[in-house]
């Protein structure tokens, strides 16, 4: 064979992928946009963030700490763990993809939920392994669904918890249900993105089930509560063993000078997350009360975003209020590639950015 014949391939796999889409961040010609597509918190960071940023930019030269120590010590004192259990990443989705590089193979099987995450199929799929979607059952997870797919294939099953884009939750009780009949050589991954927004007595983020299991993780983000999406930090709290491994192949300097700062300055202004949960749970709530008024039904959130249902009708669907509230500069996330094309995520905005939302969706079903 000629070497002109001869091309790179990508691994097997690869090309049925279809990449990540993020939603959307401009309006073209608007003045004043209100970016609503992804989940990020209208109060920003800390304010103490930019401090500690100002002294780090004096030394750009030097690597950052191969070991983040700083903000895995951070961590580890406001939510009472073990530093040596937790190791941070690029954003929580390079550990998801950690994972899936450290315990997939060809021929495995990945489990994730019909409305769940997309990054989990793609991560499964790019190792090589099978990603297997599961039903779920009044938009929720369904622990009997997921242990039906379950086959001696099967090393690893994603729950986000709650779920992006629904805002659903699996109660605790199910989620130890679910753990407890998986076995022992499949791991379960419990995405916390959005657990510091939760108010519910039966909800709990994964650190017990970690804690006392071998099987069990959990991802966490400063993307979300603590508005450090630009900068990229995600943590994950696991048993040694698997800690252990992912250390052995993550990049050597994952997390950068600057991730490491800001993350540990602002998990530990607890004044500002409270802030930050205050704002959410007032308008999560005004949010649904209002929405529903207009008649659109809504998924209940306990996260910091709203699932909008839009009726079946030509002139009032999902695809026409998306344009219309593009239109005015309200960007929010089309959420067909979840199951959903007749519905829009929001995320929880400022006042101003609610307000205007409701008002602008008012004016669009009474006009059609
Ligand atoms: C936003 C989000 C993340 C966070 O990803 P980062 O890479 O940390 O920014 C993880 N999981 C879910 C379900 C999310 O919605």
């Amino acid at each position: 064979m000629t070497s002109e014949r001869l091309k790179p391939t990508p691994n097997r796999g690869v090309l049925d992928i279809a990449a990540y889409v993020p939603g959307k961040e401009t309006a073209p010609g608007v003045a004043r946009v209100y970016k609503l597509s992804a989940n990020e918190t209208p109060l920003g960071p800390s304010p103490k963030v930019r401090d500690a940023l100002a002294d780090m930019m004096q030394h750009l030269e030097l690597y950052p700490d191969g070991q983040s120590h700083a903000l895995r010590d951070a961590i580890a004192e406001v939510h009472g763990l073990n530093p040596a259990n937790i190791l941070c990443g690029n954003g929580s989705d390079e550990l998801l993809g950690l994972l899936c590089q450290t315990y997939l193979a060809p021929g495995d099987e990945g489990i994730y939920t019909e409305h769940g995450f997309l990054v989990y199929k793609i991560q499964i799929a790019a190792n090589g392994a099978v990603p297997i979607c599961v039903r779920e059952h009044n938009l929720t997870a369904d622990v009997d669904a997921i242990l039906g797919a379950v086959t001696d294939r099967t090393r690893m099953v994603f729950l986000a918890n709650p779920n992006n884009p629904t805002g659903t939750y699996m109660p605790v009780e199910e989620v130890r249900r679910l753990q407890a009949s998986l076995p022992g050589n499949v791991i379960l991954v419990l995405d916390a993105a959005y657990s510091e927004y939760v108010r519910r007595n039966d909800y709990e983020s994964g650190i017990e089930l970690v804690s006392s299991n071998d099987n069990v993780v959990m991802t966490r983000t400063f993307s979300k509560i603590y508005g450090l999406a630009g900068l990229r930090i995600g943590w994950l709290y696991g048993p040694t063993a698997i800690v252990d491994a992912l250390n052995r192949i993550r990049g050597p300097f994952n997390v950068n000078a600057a991730a490491i700062i800001a993350g540990s300055t602002a998990i530990r202004d607890r004044t500002h997350l409270d802030r930050a949960v205050d704002h959410n749970l007032r308008w999560i709530g005004r949010l649904t009360e209002g929405l529903e008024a207009l008649g659109l039904r809504v998924t209940p959130s306990v996260g910091n975003f709203i699932l909008i249902h839009f009726p079946e009708d030509k002139a009032i669907n999902a695809e026409q209020a998306d344009a219309y509230l593009s239109s005015l500069g309200y960007i929010l996330r089309r959420v067909s590639a979840y199951g959903f094309p007749n519905a829009l995520r929001m995320s929880v905005g400022s006042e101003e950015a609610n307000e205007g939302v409701l008002a602008a969706l008012k004016i669009f079903l009474e006009k059609k």
